[in-house]
């Protein structure tokens, strides 16, 4: 299944493809974690990312489009991939469109993830992350059993210096400016599916799961 994970930041895309990518068995792609990876080890992709990243606006699509071609190209994505926060323009809507093409493979499901601004708002701000392995918790809505400290690997919690509190109403409004508009464009093409990610998280896997099954059919 060739898969896209729509939604505002904070919606729960990242914590949802931790789930679902293994049972679907396909690799996960965010251009979200591409750009910190690449900022942490200070490869010129990092560099170049830094200053838009830290500021909270979109990396320029050329940059953007250029590493998911290359990371789509990879034979792994032959079984089929989820792309969680690309694309986030026309341009790159239109780009990954052509980059499929050519590989004669398309786009099987469009799953927005809907979340009001408020609570949007609080997922970002309480979200913290693993240094060691990267996944995902929330300082209320999904604690850790031990505090600070990762549930799967133990690994020291930290928060994304773009989730603090000034940084993310800039990114809401690029979302809402440049993101936004691909829900008319997919939907377009009849690939959107709405799920509502105001449920509890398990619920939301669930919601999923079923709208993938019947998608499937
Ligand atoms: P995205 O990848 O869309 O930016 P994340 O998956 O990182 O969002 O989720 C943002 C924050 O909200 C994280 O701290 C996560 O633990 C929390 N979260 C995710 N899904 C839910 C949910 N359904 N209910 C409450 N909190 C959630
Ligand atoms: P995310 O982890 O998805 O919240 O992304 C974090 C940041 O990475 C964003 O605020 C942007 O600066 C950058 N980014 C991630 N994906 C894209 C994209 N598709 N286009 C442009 N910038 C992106």
């Amino acid at each position: 299944m060739n898969l896209i994970f729509m939604g505002p930041p904070g919606a729960g895309k990242g914590t949802q493809a931790e789930r679902i990518v293994e049972t679907l068995n396909v690799p996960h792609i965010s251009t979200g974690d591409a750009f910190r990876a690449a900022m942490k080890e200070g490869t010129a992709l990092g560099i170049q990312a830094k200053s838009f990243v830290d500021q909270g606006l979109l990396v320029p699509d050329e940059i953007t489009v250029g590493i998911v071609k290359e990371r789509l190209e990879q034979p792994d994505c032959t079984k089929g991939f989820l792309l969680d926060g690309f694309p986030r323009t026309v341009v790159q809507a239109d780009a990954l469109g052509s980059i499929l093409n050519e590989m004669n493979r398309s786009i099987d499901v469009v799953l927005d993830l809907a979340v009001d601004r408020d609570r949007l708002l609080a997922r970002l701000t309480g979200r913290r992350i693993c240094k060691s392995c990267g996944a995902t918790f929330h300082l209320i809505f999904n604690p850790t059993k031990v505090e600070g400290k990762c549930d799967k690997c133990s690994g020291d919690l930290y928060q994304r210096a773009d989730d603090h509190e000034e940084k993310v109403g800039t990114r809401l409004d690029e979302y809402i400016s440049k993101t936004a508009p691909l829900l008319a464009y997919y939907s377009e093409r009849e690939l959107v599916k709405s799920v509502n990610g105001e449920q509890a998280i398990d619920a939301v896997t669930e919601e999923i799961m079923n709208t993938l099954r019947g998608t499937n059919q």
